[in-house]
């Protein structure tokens, strides 16, 4: 960790907005329940409004957000060690991602990829939201104080932008009151492709569901995803450096690398010169053994939505311990009569 004066936190979040899949597991999840283990507090959230920036229908929202609730769990967050909160249930978020909408410039947000990418052709008919998303994302890490984020590879802009903004507010308020976030972007899975298209992300949101593994998925559905999953003709090449311009090989072989806890380097020494058919079903196996649990144990968690919402409360209050000073000393710095708690 780098020096700092602000007290090491971890924050991250992710949004509920679609099935979870490998891609949040290596590149999150996984991440989030290693820090958990390490002496610093952590901050862990299911980030509803930044799901609301698209269409969500109601009933769907309120599910997903309990069944990302069951996949922290699952994948192994103890609710009791990290604080795991709902982002909609602590209003501070909100409250300081208005004051950091007043704080970025148009500039900077135009430039934001996600935005591009998540809008499209139309634009025009994009929700404010989407273009603002990044100040609420700021606002959910600074409203802790957080000075780590683990995050996947394409949040990277998003967390520079953060760090913009607590530079602008200390510089125009002429104060030291929020930290420069680090983050944190480790592991051999920061950006997990599409199955279907090396060139794309895997993500929530994409309309294949044979472009990612679910963390809901059976054994037979993530073996048989696989088995399908794109790929070239050739031989695995037995050093990292062989999988440059072969994105879908490359990808394959970070999934199993991440999920054996190995370096890309130590696979290829044992599966150098196999072909995919006898690869595949390889990482197929360790896919399943790794991932089968945790959608099992989700499954069981989501029997009892009341515990889980208990659960959320909970976490709400805890969090609110840290949020609720931070979000008055901002009001104080900015010259507004602190608000009514
Ligand atoms: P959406 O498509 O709705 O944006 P998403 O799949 O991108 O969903 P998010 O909730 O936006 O998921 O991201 C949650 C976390 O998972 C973030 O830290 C993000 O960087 C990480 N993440 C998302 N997709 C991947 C991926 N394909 N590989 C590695 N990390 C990922
Ligand atoms: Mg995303």
């Amino acid at each position: 960790m780098t020096e700092t004066q602000f007290t090491p936190r971890v924050f991250s979040g992710i949004q509920p907005s679609g099935d979870l899949h490998l891609g949040n597991y290596l590149g999150a999840l996984k991440r989030f329940v290693d820090w958990q283990s390490k002496d610093v507090e952590t901050v862990y959230c299911m980030v509803d409004l930044h799901a609301i920036t698209v269409w969500q229908d109601p009933k769907d929202l309120m599910h997903s957000t309990r069944e990302l609730c069951a996949g922290f769990i699952a994948a192994g967050i103890d609710p009791e060690k990290s604080i795991l909160i709902n982002q909609s249930q602590v209003p501070e978020h909100a409250q300081l991602a208005w004051i950091f909408n007043c704080v970025a410039r148009m500039g900077w947000m135009q430039r934001m990829t996600q935005f591009k990418d998540k809008a499209g052709k139309n634009a025009q008919n994009a929700s404010l939201g989407l273009f603002a998303y990044p100040a609420l994302m700021a606002a959910d890490i600074l409203i802790y104080h957080a000075t780590h984020v683990p995050v996947g590879e394409d949040q990277k802009q998003h967390l520079e932008l953060t760090r913009d903004i607590a530079a602008k507010f200390n510089h125009d308020y002429g104060v030291d009151f929020f930290p420069m976030t680090e983050p944190v972007i480790e592991g051999a899975a920061t950006r997990v492709m599409s199955l279907r298209d090396g060139s794309k992300k895997m993500s929530k949101s994409d309309p294949s569901d044979a472009s990612r593994i679910n963390m809901t998925d059976d054994a037979d559905a993530i073996a048989k995803k696989i088995r399908k999953a794109k790929t070239d003709p050739d031989a695995l090449p037995s050093e990292a450096k062989g999988l440059d311009e072969r994105p879908e090989a490359r990808n394959l072989v970070n999934i199993y690398a991440a999920l054996n806890d190995q370096t890309v380097d130590q696979v290829l020494t044992d599966v150098g010169g196999k072909q995919f058919g006898d690869f595949k079903p390889m990482l197929a196996d360790l896919a399943v053994a790794k991932m089968a649990p945790i959608s099992t144990e989700m499954g069981r968690l989501m029997n009892d939505t009341a515990e889980i919402d208990r659960i959320l409360t909970r976490g709400s209050e805890r969090a609110r311990e840290i949020t609720s000073p931070i979000l008055r000393k901002t009001y104080d710095i900015v010259g507004m009569i602190p608000p009514v708690v």
